[in-house]
């Protein structure tokens, strides 16, 4: 009977480790089973950016749910969240408006924010470049992650809490069979796993269960480039920083009422546009600074084209507007690294149950680290509240 669960979860990302988090506090019986020896992909390579601002209204909404469960596991173990906030800086005029109208939007919705001038941006984060900044909108209660901590220390917090929770590394779900009352899993280490429910939350692997379906699927990849700097000494920067091309590509800028406008009178071709660039960046622990990003698309099917290469255009391009927005001294690059997400060509995330036992999940975006934990909860509580 040892291997009898309520849940069989495969994936151990941040999508499928949430879903664990969540019915395990419903009170159910569940494994997540993880191919690799640790989550290894998009969960560990990413920004660690926890920004609900950033996100669409309904997506906002469970963003914000997400930060309770961070801040709250936070309290009972250290998972590497960092409460510094996240600041958007325009560097022109329309950024501006673009930022004053959604400061507007918080204040109906009932989202803290503040709406800085430029003096009050460089006051708070002093390594801004003055001659980039115009204003900025500040979200006091958002936080960061480090990536290649947080999800490690969640699965170890939730060994340690729960005693119906079982985490099995290095082991892939290869085969299903669906039986009247239970799902039948075979492991590659020639296991049988029996549960009432199985979740695939698999990111960008599409190739051992179900390659039919996610290559008729509207599902497509997206490639980014990131990098990290040397520490930096005598520059301290708290949080995370947006600036102006975000406020161009954010979802959450697209309800303000002068952004159709904006975007209209953009360029319709430049590097920023080719290779979806926009400057984030945030300090590790460590005084190293994490740059990014770009975007590049593949359907499933063509997923091979986006190698493993990194264009070294896109990377100069980036340090160069880096430092447009930054005040820094050389930039010395310690590590290069590109990450895959998986997202929707038409919808926000990707759902599907192929039977009433059978559920698969994926395509969350560039959002995932952001709204997974909200999004698990809000599933979980509709589907197996009991
Ligand atoms: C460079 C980069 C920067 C990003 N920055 C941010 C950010 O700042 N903020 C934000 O909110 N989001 C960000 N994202 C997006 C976020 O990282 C992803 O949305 C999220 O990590 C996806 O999680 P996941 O669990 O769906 O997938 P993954 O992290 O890919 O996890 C899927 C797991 O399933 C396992 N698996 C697959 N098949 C099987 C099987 N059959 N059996 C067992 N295990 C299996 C894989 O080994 C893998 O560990 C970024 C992404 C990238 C790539």
């Amino acid at each position: 009977m040892k291997n009898n669960f309520d849940f069989c979860i495969a994936g151990g990302g941040v999508m499928g480790t949430f879903f664990a988090y969540h019915l395990l506090h419903l009170g159910y019986k569940v494994v997540l089973c993880e191919r690799d020896t640790k989550a290894k992909e998009a969960t560990v390579r990413n920004f660690g950016q926890i920004v609900p601002s950033g996100l669409s209204k309904e997506w906002r909404k469970l963003g914000r749910k997400s930060l309770e469960f961070y801040k709250s596991v936070q309290q009972e173990t250290d998972i590497s969240i960092r409460a510094f906030g996240s600041l958007y800086v325009a560097s022109n005029e329309e950024e501006e408006i673009l930022l004053e109208e959604l400061y507007q939007i918080n204040l109906e919705e009932g989202y803290t924010s503040q709406l800085l001038n430029k003096e009050s941006c460089l006051n708070k984060q002093p390594a801004l470049n003055p001659n980039y900044v115009r204003a900025g909108l500040f979200y006091p209660e958002e936080i960061t992650v480090e990536p290649h901590l947080m999800i490690h220390a969640l699965q170890k917090y939730m060994i340690k809490k729960f005693s119906n929770f079982k985490l099995h590394y290095n082991t892939t779900i290869q085969q299903i069979n669906e039986g009247s009352a239970k799902v039948e899993l075979r492991t590659n280490t020639d296991e049988t796993i029996y549960c009432k429910h199985f979740i695939l939350c698999s990111g960008n692997e599409f190739q051992t269960l179900f390659p039919h379906l996610f290559e008729q699927s509207e599902l497509v990849l997206t490639k980014i480039q990131m990098m990290q700097t040397k520490p930096v000494k005598n520059k301290s920067i708290k949080g995370s920083i947006l600036t102006g091309e975000t406020i161009r590509r954010y979802e959450a800028f697209t309800e303000c009422p002068s952004f159709e406008a904006i975007k209209k009178a953009a360029p319709k071709e430049s590097f920023w546009k080719k290779y979806g660039i926009h400057i984030l960046l945030k300090q590790a622990k460590d005084g190293s600074l994490i740059l990014g990003d770009s975007h590049e698309y593949a359907s499933v099917k063509e997923r091979d084209k986006l190698d493993f290469n990194q264009n070294m255009d896109i990377n100069r391009f980036v340090i160069k507007e880096t430092q447009r927005a930054f005040d820094l001294p050389e930039i010395i690059i310690q590590k290069y690294w590109s990450g895959s997400y998986v997202q929707c060509k038409t919808s926000d995330v990707y759902i599907n149950h192929l039977t009433d036992k059978i559920h698969v999940y994926n395509g969350i975006g560039g959002k995932g680290m952001t709204a997974s934990a909200g999004f698990t909860y809000q599933q979980t509580q509709k589907l197996w509240r009991q």
